[in-house]
């Protein structure tokens, strides 16, 4: 890798828009005259689970590196729940940066990352709720992403924001500002040892060992996966609606929709991805999906 390439790792939950942060990031870039890519590695590819996304950026020169970014020179985390499952900070150089959407003050959170990294931190999701009417903070963190860094000007996102947005570009645009003025930042110098949590997986389950089938079994294979830490929205029933048919616990991939004794139907929110099938499929619209708390 060459010395003036810039690599950043972003960290979101499917259907929060990760992703287009990176391409956003990658089109500004490439409308300075710089070098560019961005792509994504899904995992699980399901709504709300954890992804990862890339950026590499340079100046100079072409870039035929396409491997997934290890060793981050910037760090981005759209989800602040994302921080207590995942080792961010995993791979971060010193003097990199962490830049997190989280309502936290910032010397919160210099107790939870000790390291030699610069932090910086805005609560994108109220600035997203205000400005876009959702929760959804990919745009939002671009501004606090350029904020810390300087790596693309806000100015130049306005291009690639309105090729992908068209009618919504505008609010986006304003959202990605308004989250560059509000972005908090602060230098983390510590002399002690780095705080990197650790995640210890005690045995990864061979195919035999998985449950056939989720929605034939109890909970499926969220047994072995807290799915419910994946949501960013949870459904809320309307009784005066609901006509207890039993639809919504048959088409719920995690099978985690369950007949309470009055009858009626209820999500055990522990395991509940907060997907969205069953108010889409709720014949009745008893079923409406709420932004996570
Ligand atoms: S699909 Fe709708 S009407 Fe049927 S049980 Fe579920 S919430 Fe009630
Ligand atoms: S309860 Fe609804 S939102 Fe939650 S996982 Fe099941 S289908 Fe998806």
């Amino acid at each position: 890798m060459k010395q003036d390439t810039i690599e950043i790792r972003w960290h979101g939950r499917g259907g929060q828009g990760a992703v287009t942060s990176a391409e956003m990031t990658a089109l500004a870039a490439v409308h300075e005259d710089k070098f560019a890519q961005a792509f994504p590695s899904f995992g699980p590819e399901r709504r709300g689970a954890p992804v990862l996304a890339f950026n590499r950026i340079s100046p100079s020169h072409a870039i035929r590196n396409r491997a997934g970014v290890t060793k981050p020179d910037i760090v981005v985390v759209l989800d602040p729940g994302l921080v207590t499952l995942i080792n961010v900070t995993d791979g971060l150089k010193p003097g990199g940066s962490l830049i997190v959407n989280s309502t936290k003050a910032i010397e919160e959170l210099q107790q939870e990352f000790t390291g030699d990294w610069k932090l910086a931190v805005v609560d994108a999701a109220s600035i997203a709720r205000k400005l876009l009417g959702v929760n959804i903070v990919n745009t939002t963190m671009l501004g606090a992403m350029i904020k810390a860094t300087g790596i693309v000007k806000l100015e130049s996102f306005a291009a690639p924001l309105e090729h992908r947005f068209g009618a919504r570009a505008k609010a986006n645009f304003n959202a990605c500002s308004a989250a560059f003025d509000a972005t908090v930042l602060s230098e983390i110098t510590t002399s002690g040892p780095k705080k990197q949590k650790s995640f210890k997986v005690d045995k990864v389950p061979g195919w035999r060992d998985l449950l056939v089938g989720c929605a034939v079994t109890d909970i499926g294979n969220t047994k072995r996966f807290c799915t419910g830490d994946w949501k960013s929205q949870h459904p809320e029933w309307d009784n005066t609606k609901c006509i207890k048919c039993g639809i919504c616990s048959l088409f719920c991939p995690e099978a985690c929709i369950h007949e309470q004794a009055d009858w009626y139907f209820r999500a055990d929110l522990f395991f509940c991805k907060g997907c969205g099938i069953c108010a889409h499929e709720c014949w009745t619209q008893a079923i409406k999906m709420v932004e996570e708390a």
